[in-house]
């Protein structure tokens, strides 16, 4: 398989469009027409990681954490140039990949052993447009058609949603126009359907080129307009039940457990360390910053990266699994996910990566 077609498949994981501005994803390393055999999947892109690559000759990195963040001047550094060297290209899947349905926060969620109840924030790199588009009846079906397989109408776990309403149309053909009805010069009333649609600003190219190649008119009314909220689809952390409710200790030693970690953080947050857990919010990665969604709506916060003020302040109680251990299970996530497009595929093993990323001494 080339890269470009790994990188279409992968868009429909993990569209690239859903990445904060801040960030920074996509083919960092190699070009669209180079071979993906075979891929290694990690968090990081580490000096050990490129040797592993180049030794155990694999074609493509896909990473979670850029491997180029920052922008850089000059291609000076080696481990960029071994890589290009050996012809191995990196793909960075960031924060797409944490706000999707399927990414992250879904595989933590499902080595926890949680059942998804909804989400913490609703906050992506998207923008979310509201679409209006006036068809004559007969070609509403295959309109609408056209513009949901190009991606309008997802909302939420929802596809194909849209309004239609009956309305009356006007217009009058000026000179050099070909109207699809009436002629030029003459005003005309003609039956039409008004659809309505949302379509997320990833999707909002293809939705305009499918009106343009299967709308009717020479010069359709369309209008789109980008509204205050986003799609519920997406967006940072989940709120998830266990089956059977845990003592907050107890509950932290089952995720020190799951997750592999070689210790856990418990901030008790005043509730006791006997206090029950059931409803838990989650964020792989830094979660920090969602502190504040997670208080009132869950028992326990379980994410990484929490600073000691933060901890402090913090009226629901905290398990700091670490950024490392709440990522990690998306990598096996994915590892399945290609292995059944029949795409070979490896996970950088765990051993090897934690001592990288984790010295503990
Ligand atoms: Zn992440
Ligand atoms: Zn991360």
């Amino acid at each position: 398989m080339k890269i470009s077609e790994l990188l279409q498949l992968l868009n429909k994981l993990a569209p690239q469009g859903l990445a904060t501005s801040w960030d920074n994803v996509g083919l960092q390393v190699g070009l669209p027409d180079w071979q993906a055999d075979n891929i290694l999947l990690t968090l990081d892109v580490t000096q050990s990681v490129v040797d592993y690559a180049i030794k155990n000759k694999y074609n493509l990195i896909i990473s979670h954490h850029p491997f180029i963040f920052r922008p850089i001047n000059s291609v000076t550094r080696p481990d960029i140039l071994a890589l290009a060297k050996h012809n191995i290209a990196v793909i960075a899947m960031h924060t797409n990949l944490d706000v999707v349905p399927e990414g992250v926060n879904y595989a933590l969620a499902e080595v926890l052993g949680l059942k998804i109840t909804g989400r913490l924030s609703d906050e992506t790199g998207s923008t979310w447009y509201h679409g209006s588009v006036m068809v004559p009846p007969l070609y509403i079906d295959k309109l609408a058609e056209a513009i949901h397989i190009a991606g309008a109408g997802r909302i939420g776990l929802y596809d194909r949603c849209s309004t239609r309403h009956d309305i009356t149309g006007t217009f009058r053909a000026l000179e050099g126009s070909s109207p699809f009805i009436g002629k030029q010069g003459k005003f005309e009333k003609v039956d039409e359907i008004e659809l309505e649609f949302m379509v997320d600003s990833f999707n909002l190219t293809a939705v305009k080129k499918a009106i343009a190649d299967n709308h009717p008119y020479e010069t359709p009314a369309v209008y789109f307009t980008v509204v205050e909220n986003t799609n519920p689809a997406y967006g940072l952390g989940l709120i998830g039940e266990l089956d059977i409710g845990m003592k907050l200790t107890a509950f932290a030693e089952y995720v020190k457990y799951k997750l592999k970690a070689p210790y856990v953080q418990l901030w008790t947050a005043d509730k006791g360390k006997t206090s029950e857990v059931k409803t838990i919010a989650i964020c792989g990665g830094a979660g920090g910053s969602l502190i504040h969604k997670a208080t009132g709506k869950a028992d326990v916060f379980v994410t990484g990266d929490i600073n000691y003020h933060a901890m402090l302040e913090s009226k629901i109680p905290l398990i700091n699994a670490g950024h490392f251990y709440t990522e990690y299970p998306i990598l096996n996530k994915l590892n399945i996910m290609l292995k059944e497009q029949n795409i070979e595929t490896s996970v950088y093993p765990l051993k090897k990566h934690e001592i990288n990323n984790n010295l503990l001494i």
